[in-house]
């Protein structure tokens, strides 16, 4: 993965992760920061800017840990090794939380993230399931740190209960051998071909997502299907069909067998509107004046009557085509 820059929290460097960068990246230019959060010449860098802010890494050191209560697939999202991303998909709700700043950042504390929920896993009145990768794709930010092997082995070995996180990418092999015990959930999240290439920019094709689902099914992990975001296109309707009809054809019947499907309509805000209209004035409109509707804090949502078309949609194709695989919820 090609970077620009590297900007720098200076007790980084203290961390075994934090020194292993300092090498991996030692031809890039080093600018030391007092913050991750903040960093006052990228924050004041305008919208049509945003591609190049996502060439930059941030690293630095997670100080906030704070666990906040799910109602999905896991109990608990929790802060992990990392947040944003340098792929560029033009929904990512993380420009929501972080605006143009949503480029990837390293946090090079992860023995301590990890003793921390190790500890509150074991703790537990009953066995929780924990989504680690709310903030970022971890498949991908594995290709530059390894966390996410040292993670899975090391909660295979020491935790109770479940990890999880969802991925749009396909660099699963150094996952396949790894000594999982079971308790990651690997969640593919799918979308068809035309939208991965005219939405999710820098994301792995569909076909590779699809076999790297079956391969890490293969090696015994439990594994989801997460159909997300759907978009309403103006043709949805065969987008999403034919969609079906690759996941049919493709996945493997360990998939079909043992896997679960969730399913999430997109929502948009007025901040991703402003930043993609800058900075990808080509790209397809995704906010859509007919179908969608306010949802409080510049976040537009489809409107009920549409979100019940396409969800009876949705449900009656996956039926036929997907049957055996459980739709968790539809939200
Ligand atoms: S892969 Fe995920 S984190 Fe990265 S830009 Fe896309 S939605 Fe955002």
């Amino acid at each position: 993965m090609e970077f620009d820059a590297v900007y720098y929290e200076l007790d980084a460097l203290n961390y075994e992760l934090g020194k292993l960068l300092q090498t991996k990246y030692a031809n890039l230019p080093w600018v030391e920061i007092e913050n991750h959060n903040f960093i006052p010449e990228l924050a004041a860098a305008d919208n049509r800017d945003f591609p190049k802010l996502k060439n930059h890494i941030i690293i630095g050191l997670r100080k906030t840990h704070k666990y906040v209560p799910n109602h999905k697939v896991s109990d608990w999202l929790v802060p992990y090794t990392s947040s944003g991303c340098k792929a560029m998909c033009l929904y990512c709700y993380l420009v929501c939380n972080y605006n143009k700043c949503a480029y990837l950042r390293l946090f090079v504390n992860r023995e301590q993230m990890l003793d921390r929920l190790i500890k509150k896993a074991n703790a537990a009145p009953i066995p929780q399931t924990f989504e680690i990768g709310s903030n970022s794709d971890l498949v991908l930010e594995n290709t530059i740190t390894d966390n996410l092997c040292y993670t899975i082995e090391r909660f295979g070995r020491e935790g109770r209960g479940h990890l999880t996180f969802p991925t749009k990418f396909d660099m699963v092999n150094p996952l396949l051998n790894l000594d999982h015990r079971g308790k990651t959930i690997f969640r593919m999240s799918v979308n068809p071909q035309d939208i991965i290439r005219r939405v999710e920019l820098g994301t792995a094709p569909l076909h590779a997502r699809i076999q790297a689902l079956n391969n890490v099914a293969n090696a015994g992990y439990p594994v989801g299907l997460l159909i997300a975001p759907v978009i309403l296109l103006p043709d949805w309707e065969r987008l999403y069909s034919e969609l079906i009809d690759q996941l049919a054809d493709e996945l493997s019947e360990t998939v079909k067998k043992t896997g679960f499907i969730e399913i999430i309509l997109m929502t948009y805000s007025f901040v991703q509107n402003a930043i993609n209209t800058a900075a990808f004035p080509q790209a397809v409109q995704l906010l859509n004046r007919e179908t969608m509707t306010g949802r409080g804090r510049g976040k537009y949502c489809y409107r009920t009557d549409t979100r019940l078309v396409a969800e009876t949609f949705l449900r009656e194709k996956l039926s036929r085509r997907l049957g055996t695989m459980p739709i968790l919820y539809i939200s």
